[in-house]
């Protein structure tokens, strides 16, 4: 079949296969997950006016000696569908599982992308996206590496689409740290100072809340208390993260809590839904 505009699909589309406005907004409440819809329900969604899209870009490394591999990725699952949701209009793309994490590689089982591999896949993910209808694409990152590359990539991004796709991606480091640590200053007056951005007690918080089965909470410990500022992360970049935290953990991951969690996950989504709508 050639290509056709979403109007011209619906109506050429064989019978049964348009979705009624009515059951798209159920649909959408429901589940805003693109992968997990059928093609006519996104065109039908795409018709609707559902033409933002949000993707998560994670990681699967090291997060000390209490956390799992995926902790990025699938706080990324969450984290997209947070800001999917608050953004209004938007279904969400299928997490980019692995990211940049070299910084991790003395840590066994780290997995990471090269910066151009990883553009490659945001690059190819956003002109599928593009040529769907997708207006607005939003990456979000939920890991520390993928920032800077995100911001390196994003004119390429933007230059891969007609202007009519706007491209965005959350980009501040420490801003994203500041939505964890105003949470856990919420939650638990006293313990922000335990917020140190890798495996603490923010991110083992939020695991409690989306993979608890994974968590081994006896095992939590502190790692390197400090405050983070843009020196700290240049020399984790730079010296790897081993350099600075032989356990593998930023900050102090006792004292972790679902209810810290939940508000880490609802001020960070907020926080990133602002950003990008104002972008
Ligand atoms: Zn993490």
């Amino acid at each position: 079949m050639a290509y056709l505009t979403i109007a011209q699909f619906c109506r050429v589309g064989p019978p049964g296969w348009s979705v009624s406005l009515a059951v798209l907004s159920r649909m959408t409440q429901r589940n805003l997950l693109l992968e997990e819809m059928t093609s006519p329900e996104v065109a039908a969604a795409l018709a609707a006016g559902v033409t933002s899209v949000v993707i998560a870009v994670g990681a699967v490394e090291q997060h000390g000696p209490h956390l799992p591999l995926l902790v990025d990725a699938a706080r990324g699952d969450r984290l997209a569908v947070e800001v999917a949701k608050l953004i209004g209009g938007a279904l969400v793309a299928p997490t980019i599982r692995i990211g940049c994490s070299e910084h991790h590689m003395s840590f066994a089982g780290t997995l990471s992308l090269r910066r151009q591999t990883l553009e490659a896949i945001c690059l190819d993910y956003t002109v599928s996206l593009a040529r769907h209808g997708f207006r607005n694409v939003y990456f979000v990152p939920s890991h520390g590496g993928n920032f800077g590359p995100l911001a390196d990539m994003l004119d390429d991004l933007r230059a891969a689409v007609a202007p009519d796709c706007t491209v965005h991606a959350y980009t501040n480091l420490i801003g994203f740290m500041g939505f964890w640590q105003e949470a856990v200053a919420a939650e638990s007056p006293g313990l922000e100072g335990r917020v140190g951005g890798h495996a603490d007690i923010a991110e083992s918080s939020e695991m409690l809340c989306i993979r608890p089965d994974l968590v081994h909470e006896d095992r939590a410990e502190e790692g390197l208390v400090a405050h983070f500022d843009d020196a700290l992360a240049e020399r984790i970049f730079r010296d790897g993260f081993r350099s600075v935290t032989p356990n593998g953990i930023l900050g102090d991951a006792r004292g972790m809590s679902k209810a810290i969690g939940e508000r880490c996950i609802r001020n960070a989504a907020e926080g990133i839904a602002s950003d990008l709508m104002g972008s």
